[in-house]
């Protein structure tokens, strides 16, 4: 058998080539399928680096998919979905109370304007990068009565498409933290760059995990750095072998999207 040193890098490489390709979940049947199949590659790369596979979440990302997909993601039994914007994941929470036990996360980036829907309704938020949204979002909670679980948005890549903190502000960043009384901080997360080089995706994830153990002893009291949400359907195999202890996967589960990635991530020049 061949064990690889740490050292020398893993060969896993992305998938990104099946982006946009992925066919439509359209039954409980598919959906499971899917959810299987994700589940045992997760465990494959957990296998490869010595990992309990109980240490890894997976996020289903339902984003842009309509009320009767999410209906079936449900019955294959998922129970926690992200969603990237805020106002669409609000409307879904709305439309479908009637599943008591179905639970969402705020992956995308909030303007403080709309931080009072995310404390209403939603049971995570994972992309916290400002002091100015923690402040909104906190006395939206306070209001609520309630904590939220929270994860701080890193750029590791660099590219300045993507939200989030560059790395050298996250440790100032955290001290500030501790006077939000309703933000239960869990951990980081980021978006590796978007790549089929392996390498430089895998470097993203490495540098989010390094970052982490840099800060880890001198975080404030109250705030957790246990958990590293990192991978899409393109790279969630790398970032297991990396650390990841979330990983959040659209496209793998429910299928291709229709609208474009520009939609979510807005580009240089594109649409906003
Ligand atoms: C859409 C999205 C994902 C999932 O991407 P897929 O390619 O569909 O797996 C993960 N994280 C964030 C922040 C997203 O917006």
């Amino acid at each position: 058998m061949n064990i690889p040193s740490p050292l020398a890098p893993l060969p896993t490489t992305t998938q990104h080539e099946q982006h946009g390709r992925y066919p439509r979940a359209e039954s409980v049947e598919d959906f499971r399928h899917n959810l299987a199949a994700v589940a045992a590659r997760m465990q494959a790369a957990c296998q490869r680096v010595g990992r309990d596979p109980a240490g890894v979440r997976l996020l289903p990302v339902s984003k842009t998919m309509d009320e009767a997909h999410i209906r079936l993601a449900h019955a294959a039994g998922c129970r926690l979905l992200g969603e990237n914007k805020v106002q669409e994941a609000y409307r879904k929470w709305e439309a479908m109370a009637d599943l008591a036990d179905l639970r969402w996360s705020v992956i995308g980036h909030l303007q403080t304007n709309k931080a009072k829907l995310v404390a209403r309704f939603a049971a995570e938020f994972q992309a916290l990068d400002s002091l100015r949204v923690a402040e909104a979002l906190d006395r939206r909670l306070q209001m609520e009565g309630r904590p939220l679980d929270v994860f701080v948005q890193v750029n590791t890549s660099g590219e300045a498409s993507k939200y989030g903190l560059p790395p050298e502000d996250v440790a100032a960043f955290l001290r500030g933290l501790p006077n939000y009384s309703c933000l239960r901080v869990r951990g980081l997360m980021t978006l590796a760059i978007f790549s089929g080089d392996a390498e430089r995706v895998r470097h993203c994830f490495v540098s989010l995990r390094e970052l982490r153990d840099r800060l880890r002893d001198g975080v404030p009291d109250g705030v957790g750095l246990g958990e590293l949400s990192m991978g899409m359907s393109g790279d969630y195999e790398i970032a297991i072998e990396e650390g990841a202890t979330v990983v959040r996967v659209g496209q793998a589960i429910f299928g291709a999207r229709s609208l474009p990635d520009s939609h979510f991530w807005p580009t240089p020049g594109g649409p906003a």
